[in-house]
């Protein structure tokens, strides 16, 4: 089976193993793994910011997030794809009692003048205006990259009003091997900052939160309170420090099979258009007399997997486990597929 449903479907590679079989342990919630204090450090220095706390999920690390970041009755600015929004089961809601201002982007990817022109007057009325959360690279957008430029400039809207930042960078380091930018540009810009080891990375568990000192005791403390403090964590932040040293600058392997994958998707019959392919994520529209499950069902028997993604819409994510031999069946059968 090749497996294009999600860069999270992954398993650990043998080096990877290895690191986390000998990770040298101990009990996190009593702050004394050696190898959860490390990675934290580590991934703290390289976005150049001041503390970092390793939690079991992404959909955590933004939960705790928004809470540190507001008080219940705010909003939260986000376009209406955001990963915080859309697909984290009305987390915010539920666990901070916040209501969200959908705005729409350019696949996903929302400005300044967006932000500014949703803040709502101080005024009993409204619901105070609080936090901006931002996605990047942006999955409902096909992987979608920010221009650092309007990033900048929403964070001095952010300034000028009083709104927290937050970045959802699930997938951030597809942006970075991409645009040459590093980690530190990012860690200047945002209040927290959001990272996947489980993703792209590779590594089977694991996100970090990245923010200043205080900002990470607060969210110690909210962790706990999801039931996310875990014990002897290092055997899983091992497998995240061996992805930082080895696997970040091999994302462009898997941008460049997207890449190929794309422009095989736009010569076939069945397919109306497809997303620009920025990163490692492919979004086909299907022509209309063609659903989702029709194309999933025939890739599904030709040992293909893919998700749908909205109607009409079938995304594929390359990853540390498709192969150039699987790009190259890939190609084989999509081509072979008639309309
Ligand atoms: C995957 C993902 C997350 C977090 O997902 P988990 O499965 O909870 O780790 C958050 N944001 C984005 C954009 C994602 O793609």
């Amino acid at each position: 089976m090749i497996d294009l449903r999600s860069d999270t479907v992954t398993k650990p590679t043998p080096g990877m193993l290895d690191a986390m079989m000998n990770a040298e342990v101990g009990d996190d919630v009593f702050d004394s793994d050696p190898t959860v204090n490390f990675l934290q450090e580590k991934v703290a220095a390289l976005f150049g910011m001041e503390s970092a706390l390793f939690c079991p999920s992404g959909t955590m690390t933004n939960q705790i997030a928004m809470r540190i970041l507001t008080q219940p009755q705010d909003e939260v600015i986000c376009d209406k794809h955001a990963h915080i929004f859309l697909y984290e089961g009305g987390g915010m809601m539920n666990n901070s009692m916040l209501s969200p201002k959908l705005v729409e982007g350019d696949r996903g990817r929302i400005t300044a003048s967006m932000v500014e022109a949703s803040i709502n007057p101080d005024d009993v009325h409204f619901p105070r205006t609080k936090l901006v959360g931002i996605e990047n690279t942006m999955n409902k957008g096909g992987g979608s990259i920010y221009d650092l430029k309007e990033l900048k400039a929403i964070r001095e809207i952010c300034k000028k009003n009083d709104l927290n930042l937050h970045l959802d960078g699930a997938r951030l380091f597809n942006a970075l091997v991409e645009t040459g930018e590093r980690p530190d540009q990012y860690g200047e810009l945002f209040d927290t900052i959001s990272i996947c080891f489980s993703k792209g990375l590779g590594a089977p568990v694991g996100s970090v939160l990245v923010a200043n000192k205080e900002l990470i005791k607060h969210a110690r403390r909210i962790r706990k309170v999801f039931g996310g403090g875990m014990r002897q964590a290092g055997y899983l932040a091992a497998a995240c420090i061996y992805a930082l040293d080895n696997h970040i600058d091999r994302l462009a392997e898997d941008h460049r099979k997207a890449k190929y994958l794309g422009e095989i998707a736009g010569g076939l019959s069945f397919v109306k258009n497809v997303y620009p392919v920025d990163t490692n994520i492919v979004i086909l529209e299907l022509v209309e007399n063609r659903t989702e499950t029709w194309l999933l069902e025939t890739l599904e028997e030709r040992n293909i997997q893919a998700v749908p993604f909205g109607k009409g819409l079938i995304r594929f994510v390359t990853h540390l486990d498709f192969t150039d031999d699987d790009l190259l069946k890939t190609e084989e059968v999509l081509s072979k597929i008639d309309s």
